[in-house]
């Protein structure tokens, strides 16, 4: 089973994951947490150029569209397919919607390319649930404001019409696809996140 979490900045998706992935161990499921860009180490060292491309040289929405996929085929054939074969549930934190999201809708990217590059890179492994903390770009953006952030100047991490964008596009997608999406309010106390997520994933895995 592979269950993709997806938001914007601040949506406390690394904190429900670790939550979700203990869940799932209580009820006797074997777990495995990854993230992207990164979880193997071929799509580290792409992270890596992801967020440090050569100084002063600015890395093009169509190059960065390219390493993110890049990262997500070598993840998909290395970590995640074997394990889902092997009956585990894999949580990945961020997975192919990411990409729609913020360099399709939001770095403005043809969506046909997009769509034809991210199907390429994943190939038949799709997400089973999608989860979507959704929040206001405003509230995420207070609450990331004081985190160390090591994420590049193009990744615009103060434009507010940027991660409006983003979440209209989750937003989007998840009512074209209401049968594979679980969106979730951000704003609610992480206790509450986790329960609201929890059972609804509840019902459509276990
Ligand atoms: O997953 P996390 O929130 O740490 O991602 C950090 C940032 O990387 C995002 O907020 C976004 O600015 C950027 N990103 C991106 N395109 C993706 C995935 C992430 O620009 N496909």
């Amino acid at each position: 089973f592979l269950i993709s979490f997806e938001g914007s900045e601040g949506s406390g998706k690394s904190t429900q994951i670790s939550r979700i992935a203990d869940r799932f161990e209580d009820a006797g499921y074997e777990v495995i947490v990854t993230r992207e860009p990164g979880g193997t180490p071929i799509g580290e060292e792409i992270r890596h150029t992801l967020m440090h491309a050569a100084e002063g040289h600015n890395m093009m929405p169509e190059t960065e569209l390219l390493l993110f996929a890049a990262s997500r085929a070598q993840l998909v054939r290395e970590v995640i397919l074997p394990a889902v074969e092997a009956g585990k549930i894999v949580l990945c934190d961020r997975f192919m919607d990411s990409t729609t999201v913020y360099q399709g809708v939001a770095r403005n990217i043809q969506s046909e390319p997009v769509h034809m590059i991210n199907t390429f890179a994943v190939g038949e492994t799709k997400p089973d649930v999608t989860v979507v903390i959704d929040l206001d770009a405003e509230v995420g953006l207070q609450r990331v404001k004081h985190r160390a952030n090591d994420l590049p100047d193009r990744m615009e991490k103060e434009n507010i019409e940027f991660y409006q964008k983003v979440r209209n596009g989750y937003l989007m997608l998840a009512k074209a696809m209401p049968e594979r999406f679980i969106v979730v309010d951000g704003e609610l106390h992480r206790d509450e996140l986790e329960n609201a997520i929890w059972k609804q994933l509840r019902q459509r895995v276990i």
